[in-house]
C-alpha cells in the first residue's frame, strides 16, 4: 500500500478482492506460495506518455496518456481506453486489475490492461477528438499487437473515436491486424458488439433472477448513465417485458414514471450519440421525463438498479434508500459504481448483487469473438454473437454459483466473481514459474 499511496480506486478494488480471497487462500495455501499475491497486484507494465495536439484555433494542448497492461498470464492485453478529464494513474490502474478477472471470468484467453487519457472530448470540434486520437496513438501504436496488447472503447470512446485510433495504428504499421476491438462493421467490427456490455448485464441479472424464482416481467429498473452500456441495458430490461424508469448523466437525472419505450429510447441515442446532448436535452424533447438536474437515479423506487456510468457513484446512503424501497436485484452495468460500503449494504439486505466483473463482462468477451472472427478472417451472424454472449454470461453466472455459496445457503457473487477469476490467473501464472 505504501508503494501505491493516494491511489485510492486502485487500492479499493485490491481491498475488495483481496476480503473475498482471503477466506478461499487460508483453505488452499499454495495460492500464497510463490509470491503469487505479490505479483498478481502489481501491474506488468505502465507506460504514461505525453499526447501534444494542435486544436482549431492552432493552441498547442498536452495530455497525459496512459496504458496499465496489467497481467498476460492467459493471454495478450485486453482492456478499453477511456477519454475523461478524471482519468489518473489510479483509476486505470483498478480498472486493469479488475479486468484481469472479468477477462478471466469469459474463459476466452485474454491478459487485463487499460489505457486512457485526461482529455475531456465533450465540446471539442470532430477534428479535434481525431486529431486527438492520432496524437494519442502515435505513441501507444508501439506497445500494441495482435498477440500483445488489443485495446477498445470505454468512457468518452466510441465507435467514433476507435475508428480514428484503430485507422492511425493502421497507417502507422502498415498491417491490418486486429489490433482494437469495438471497431466499425465496415473495417472488421463485430455485430452485437455495441451492444454486449448492456444486454450481457441484462442476461446476468435475468440469471440471477431465475436462480431467485423471478423474472424481468413487470419489474420496475433503475438505470443510471446514458451512454453506450446504458443505452443496451434499458434496451434488453425493457424487452424482457421490464419497466425503465430513469437515465442519467453527469449533469443530472431524467424520470419517466410511464417507463421508457423504444421510441422514446430512440430519441435519448440520437441526442447522446449523435448530438453528443445532455439528458436534460432528452427532457425537453419527450413530455413524459422529468429532468432532475444534479440527482442521481438511485431514489427512485424501483425492483432492479443497474448502475451503468462511472466508478464510485452509488454510495452507501443511496444504497440503504434503494433496500427502503424494496430493491430486489442490483447488477453493475459499469467497472466499481458501488462503493464498498454500498456494497455491504446490499449483501447484508440479501439483494442479489452481482460486481461488473460479472455482470458486465459481456462487452471484452463480444470483443474476444470479434478477434475471433478477425483472425479466421470471417463473420458470425448477430444471432450467432448473441447466442454465444448468452452462453458467456450464463457461464459466468454458474460459475459465481460455484465459488460463491454461503453457509446460510445464499449467494455471494462477489466472492463468487472474485474467487472465480483469480483460481484461472493464479494457475495460470504458478504454471509460468516466477515470471
Ligand atoms: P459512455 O461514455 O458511453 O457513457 C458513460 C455514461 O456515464 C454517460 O452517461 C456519462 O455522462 C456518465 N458518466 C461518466 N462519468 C460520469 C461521472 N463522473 N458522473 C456521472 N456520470 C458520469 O461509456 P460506457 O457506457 O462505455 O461506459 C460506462 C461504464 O461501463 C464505465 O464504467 C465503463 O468502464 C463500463 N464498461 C463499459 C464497457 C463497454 O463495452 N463500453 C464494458 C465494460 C464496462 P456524461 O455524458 O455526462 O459524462
Amino acid at each position: 500500500a505504501q508503494r501505491d499511496a493516494g491511489q485510492t480506486e486502485f487500492l479499493q478494488a485490491v481491498a475488495d478482492v483481496m476480503d473475498s480471497l482471503w477466506p478461499f487462500i487460508q483453505k488452499h495455501p499454495r495460492y500464497a506460495e510463490h509470491g503469487l499475491l505479490d505479483r498478481i497486484v502489481e501491474p506488468e507494465r505502465a507506460i504514461l506518455f505525453r499526447v501534444s495536439w494542435v486544436d482549431d484555433s492552432g493552441e498547442v494542448h498536452v495530455n497525459r496518456g496512459y496504458r496499465v497492461q496489467h497481467n498476460s498470464s492467459i493471454g495478450p492485453y485486453k482492456g478499453g481506453i477511456r477519454f475523461h478529464p478524471s482519468v489518473n494513474l489510479s483509476i486505470l490502474k483498478f480498472l486493469a486489475f479488475e479486468q484481469t478477472f472479468k477477462n478471466a471470468l469469459t474463459t476466452l484467453p485474454m491478459g487485463g490492461g487499460k489505457g486512457g487519457s485526461d482529455f475531456n472530448p465533450k465540446g471539442r470540434s470532430p477534428g479535434e477528438v481525431m486529431r486527438f486520437c492520432q496524437a494519442f496513438m502515435t505513441e501507444l501504436h508501439r506497445h500494441l499487437g495482435p498477440d500483445t496488447d488489443i485495446p477498445a472503447g470505454d468512457i468518452g470512446v466510441g465507435a467514433r473515436e476507435v475508428g480514428f485510433m484503430a485507422g492511425m495504428v493502421k497507417k502507422l504499421s502498415n498491417r491490418a491486424d486486429c489490433v482494437f476491438t469495438g471497431k466499425g462493421l465496415s473495417f472488421g467490427g463485430s455485430l452485437m458488439r455495441p451492444e454486449a456490455t448492456g444486454y450481457g448485464t441484462v442476461y446476468f441479472a435475468e440469471q440471477m433472477l431465475r436462480h431467485a424464482d423471478r423474472s424481468f416481467d413487470g419489474l420496475r429498473v433503475s438505470i443510471s448513465g446514458s451512454g453506450n452500456v446504458a443505452q443496451y441495458a434499458a434496451e434488453k430490461a425493457m424487452e424482457l417485458g421490464a419497466k425503465v424508469m430513469t437515465m442519467s448523466d453527469s449533469s443530472g437525472t431524467v424520470i419517466d414514471e410511464s417507463g421508457f419505450t423504444t421510441e422514446k429510447l430512440a430519441v435519448m441515442m440520437e441526442v447522446k450519440n449523435h448530438l453528443y446532448g445532455r439528458v436534460s436535452d432528452y427532457a425537453e424533447r419527450v413530455s413524459d421525463a422529468r429532468f432532475e438536474p444534479g440527482q442521481r437515479p438511485w431514489s427512485v423506487k424501483a425492483d432492479v438498479a443497474l448502475p451503468c456510468a462511472t466508478q464510485n457513484e452509488l454510495d452507501e446512503k443511496e444504497a440503504r434508500r434503494l433496500v427502503d424501497n424494496g430493491v430486489v436485484c442490483v447488477a453493475e452495468g459499469a467497472n466499481m459504481p458501488c462503493t464498498a460500503d454500498a456494497v455491504r449494504v446490499f449483501e447484508h439486505a440479501k439483494v442479489l448483487y452481482a460486481p461488473g466483473k460479472a455482470s458486465n463482462a459481456g462487452g471484452v468477451a463480444t470483443s474476444g469473438l470479434e478477434m475471433s472472427q478477425n483472425a479466421m478472417r470471417l463473420s458470425w451472424t448477430r444471432e450467432e454473437v448473441d447466442a454465444r454472449l448468452r452462453e458467456i454470461m450464463c457461464g459466468i453466472h454458474t460459475a459465481c454459483l460455484r465459488h460463491g455459496q454461503q453457509e446460510d445457503g445464499s449467494v455471494s457473487y462477489v466472492d463468487g466473481a472474485n474467487i472465480a477469476g483469480f483460481v484461472k490467473v493464479a494457475d495460470a501464472m504458478l504454471a509460468q514459474g516466477v515470471t
